[in-house]
C-alpha cells in the first residue's frame, strides 16, 4: 500500500493520517477531556497544551446541510449536486462534511454515521451518511 504523505505537519495532520487509515479521531484535552474540532494547541477549557488524539465514534447528529449545485473547485466539476453538511458527534465537535447515500430520512437531528471514501488522489476523506 502507498503511504501518502501530508503535505505538511499542519495541526491537522493527526486527523487526515487516521482519515487514511479508515478511522475518524478528534483532538481532546488530557487533562480535563474537552474534546474539540479544528484542533487546537491549548484547551479552551483548562489552558492545558497537554492536547491528545483518540478514535471517534462515528456516529453524530445531522444539523444541517446544503445542495451545491455549482462546483466552486475543479475537483468537483463533475460531482454537482453535492451535500454539504454539518454534523453534531456523538463526542460534541462540529464536523463540516459531505452527506453521500440516499436523501431519505434527512432532517435536522437525523442520526449519521460515517463512511470514508477514497479520492482520484488517493487521500481518504470522511463523509457522513444518515443511520
Ligand atoms: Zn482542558
Amino acid at each position: 500500500m502507498t503511504q501518502i504523505q501530508s503535505p505538511d505537519r499542519s495541526p491537522l495532520a493527526p486527523f487526515w493520517d487516521a482519515a487514511q487509515e479508515g478511522r475518524l479521531v478528534i483532538q481532546y484535552c488530557a487533562a480535563c477531556g474537552e474534546t474539540r474540532f479544528p484542533p487546537a494547541p491549548v484547551c479552551s477549557n483548562c489552558l492545558s497544551p497537554d492536547q491528545a488524539w483518540r478514535d471517534a465514534s462515528g456516529r453524530g447528529k445531522l444539523e444541517s446541510w446544503a445542495e451545491f449545485h455549482r462546483a466552486y473547485w475543479d475537483r468537483y466539476k463533475g460531482k454537482v449536486p453535492y451535500t454539504v453538511c454539518l454534523i453534531r458527534l456523538e463526542e460534541g465537535p462540529l464536523l463540516v462534511s459531505n452527506l453521500v447515500g440516499e436523501p431519505s430520512g434527512l432532517a435536522m437531528g437525523a442520526p449519521v454515521h460515517v463512511v470514508f471514501e477514497k479520492q482520484e488522489d488517493g487521500h481518504m476523506l470522511p463523509k457522513f451518511r444518515i443511520s
